[in-house]
This record gives C-alpha cells, structure tokens and sequence, in this order.
C-alpha cells in the first residue's frame, strides 16, 4: 500500500503519524512510504531520516495525499486536510468526533475511510491507542507538579522527596487508571508520600499488590477526599468515566481548606476537568491560581513532551497500520473486531454507534 505522512497543522503540535523507524518497518514489509517534507522537524526528525528509513520526501500534504491511499496523521485532520481527502482513501488518526460535527460531517461528505485511534479496543474492554498518552501525562503531571511547588513559581517551597530529617511532601492521585499509576510511579520515585484514592475496589486491590507499602490506598469517599486535599501539597486528578464528563470531586469550598502554594494538577481537563475550579489552559500559559493554590490544567499535556509521545504513539499504532497496509481496511478490520470498533466514518456513513448518537446523526 501507498502510505502517506502530512505534516501535523494544529497549533503547537510537533508529533508525527510516522517515526523514521516506523516508516522502514512499513518499507520492509513492501510498501511505500510519502513524508511531507520537515514532517518530523519539531522533534528532530529531519528529511534525511526518513530518506535513509525508506521514505520518498514530497514538498506539501497535497503531494503526500495525491500520492498515498492511507493517510497515518496524529491529531483530527484540519479543514484543508478534509478538503484534501477523497473516497479511496483511509485515514488513520486521532477523531475525537463526539464533540465536533463539522469534522463529522466534512469526513463523511469526502467518502474516506477514517478509523479512529481513541476507539479502537483492546480484549479486557481498555483503549490500548490511547493508553500511551495517559502515561505520558500521568508521568508528567508530578514533574510539573514538583516544579510548581518550588517557590519561585508561586508554590510552597517543598521538595517532593524531603531530605533527612524533613518529610518528603505529601501526594494525593484521584484516579488509579492509566494515568494515576504513572503519577504513582513517578512520585514513589521521587520519595513523596503518596496515597491512590478510587472508587474501584478491585483496582486499589491490584494497586496495593503492585506498589506493595511503597504507596497507601482509599476508597474516594466525599470524606477521603475532603481529608487528602486537606492535607496535600500536590493533588493529581486522574480519574475517567468512560464516555461522560469527569465527576467534579474537589470543591471549591474543599479548595479553600488547602494550604497555600500547594499545586492541583487536572488531567483529567479533556474531560470537562474534576476538580470544580479547573478551566483548561494550554502550555504557553499553563497555570493560574485560585485561592492560593495552583491549577495546572492542560489539556493536552503530551505535547510538551512531544519526541517521547510520538515514539510512544507509534509504538502503539505501528501493528495496526501494518495490519492495516498488509491487508488492506476491510479484510483488517474482518480479521480483527478490535481494529474494526476504530471505524468511525465510511462510504458517507457515520459507523461507530456512540459517535452517531453523540452527534444526532443516523448510524
Ligand atoms: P483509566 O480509565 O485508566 O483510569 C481512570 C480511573 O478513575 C479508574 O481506575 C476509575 O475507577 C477511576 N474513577 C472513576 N470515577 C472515580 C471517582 N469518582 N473517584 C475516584 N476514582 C474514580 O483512565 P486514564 O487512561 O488513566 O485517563 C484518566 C484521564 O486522563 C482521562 O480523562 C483521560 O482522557 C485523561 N488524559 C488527559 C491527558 C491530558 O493531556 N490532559 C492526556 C492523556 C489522558
């Protein structure tokens, strides 16, 4: 298969659909590859790289689009890019369609095939594309949350681990998913004291297996929780109810029982947030303060670390656009259910039912 790599538009988005490595595994398997010149160069992939993986280098994303039958991108195509798809071919990508008719509706009018990563399932019912990046952003979310607690950013002035003789700080994770367990993980490694709050008494089980006495668990009562962010100096919000906004467990009148220049980290922002005075902020401005205490809320934390998410990304992706070029859409997507639940758009048509039903379109 022809397989095609524009060059991501969005505003502040340096990931690639493709890595040089990921381009010579598609090469080796027989197919060929079209990069959009400096496609990678936000993260140091250069033109070259992908010429010694295999690539063939085109001078826009209406060269790579004339040229490729599947189109392997990071973030939902833009207007121009829609504009660029036509019946024949297959993208891949992030869609997020629930909340964005006029991409739904501008992908169906061009007739592609459109599969999209944040649906795609894995057997025990978990979104295995976009597991990833709830680990990129679990880890982050403690590396900024110990920045923002140094004083010259407005925080308390602690030191997540202490030293000897001073005790480290303390860290509550609302959430023991994807995400919290990376926070977990980062922290306990840092030294803090941490504590895994959630309402899964089979995860806290699992979690309490895995970390051993190196984390403390709760279940998130309205009480545990009023008692954490109390006592907390880094709060991490990391919880995610699938398919509805997130449960606001921080109130504002929880906030105001917590100590000045501590630091709440949302994550879980691209779900409408869970801490009550959260409002999504992005990375040139990435914080503000309500009653003394630091919001960091954005919503697409992964960028920041842009080179590491987009390996991470591909690692997860790269079967499935084998599976995908080796077979083609439908006879992948007929071999493997998994793959298939990804299809949100075909022949016109909206086929993923949530999608149809978020939208009020027929299905
Ligand atoms: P996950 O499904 O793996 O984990 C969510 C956890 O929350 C589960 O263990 C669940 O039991 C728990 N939970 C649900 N309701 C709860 C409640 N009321 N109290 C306590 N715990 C509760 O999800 P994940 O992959 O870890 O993702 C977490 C969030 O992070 C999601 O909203 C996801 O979209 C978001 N995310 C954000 C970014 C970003 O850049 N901001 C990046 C990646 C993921």
């Amino acid at each position: 298969m022809r397989v095609g790599v524009p060059k991501e538009i969005k505003n502040h988005e340096y990931r690639v659909g493709l890595t040089p490595p990921s381009v010579a595994e598609l090469v080796a398997a027989g197919h060929e590859v079209v990069v959009e010149t400096r496609a990678g160069s936000g993260i140091d992939f250069d033109d070259q790289d992908y010429v010694a993986a295999g690539a063939r280098i085109m001078g826009s994303a209406a060269e790579v689009f004339a040229n490729a039958d599947m189109i392997v991108k990071v973030k939902e195509p833009q207007p121009g890019e829609i504009a660029l798809l036509e019946s024949r071919h297959l993208l891949f990508t992030y869609l997020h369609l629930a909340a964005d008719k006029p991409q739904a509706e501008g992908l169906m009018k061009s007739g592609a095939t459109c599969i999209a990563y944040e649906t795609v399932t894995a057997r025990d019912g978990s979104l295995p594309l976009l597991k990833p990046m709830s680990e990129v952003a679990g880890r982050m979310s403690i590396q900024v949350g110990a920045h923002y607690l140094e004083k010259e950013q407005g925080g308390r002035g602690v030191l997540l681990g202490g030293v000897p003789g001073v005790a480290p700080a303390r860290v509550a994770i609302l959430g023991g998913g994807v995400a919290g367990v990376n926070a977990a993980q980062m922290a306990v490694g840092m030294r803090a004291d941490v504590t895994i709050y959630d309402i899964n008494m089979a995860r806290l089980a699992e979690l309490d297996m895995f970390f051993s006495s190196q984390i403390k668990t709760a279940y998130a009562s309205k009480a545990a929780i009023a008692a954490a962010v109390r006592n907390a100096h880094l709060v991490i919000g990391a919880v995610l109810v699938p398919g509805a906004a997130a449960p606001k467990l921080v109130t504002r009148d929880m906030l105001k029982t917590m100590k000045r220049g501590s630091v709440l980290v949302d994550i879980a922002i691209d779900q409408g947030g869970c801490f009550e005075t959260s409002r999504a902020t992005t990375h040139d401005n990435p914080v503000f303060e309500v009653d003394g205490v630091t919001h960091y809320c954005v919503a697409n934390m992964p960028g920041a670390v842009a080179r590491t998410s987009a390996f991470a990304l591909n690692n997860a992706t790269l079967p499935f656009v084998l599976r995908l070029a080796n077979l083609g859409a439908d006879a992948a997507m007929a071999a493997d259910a998994h793959l298939a639940n990804g299809l949100n758009v075909s022949g016109g048509k909206i086929r993923h039912q949530a999608v149809a039903e978020a939208l009020d379109l027929p299905f």
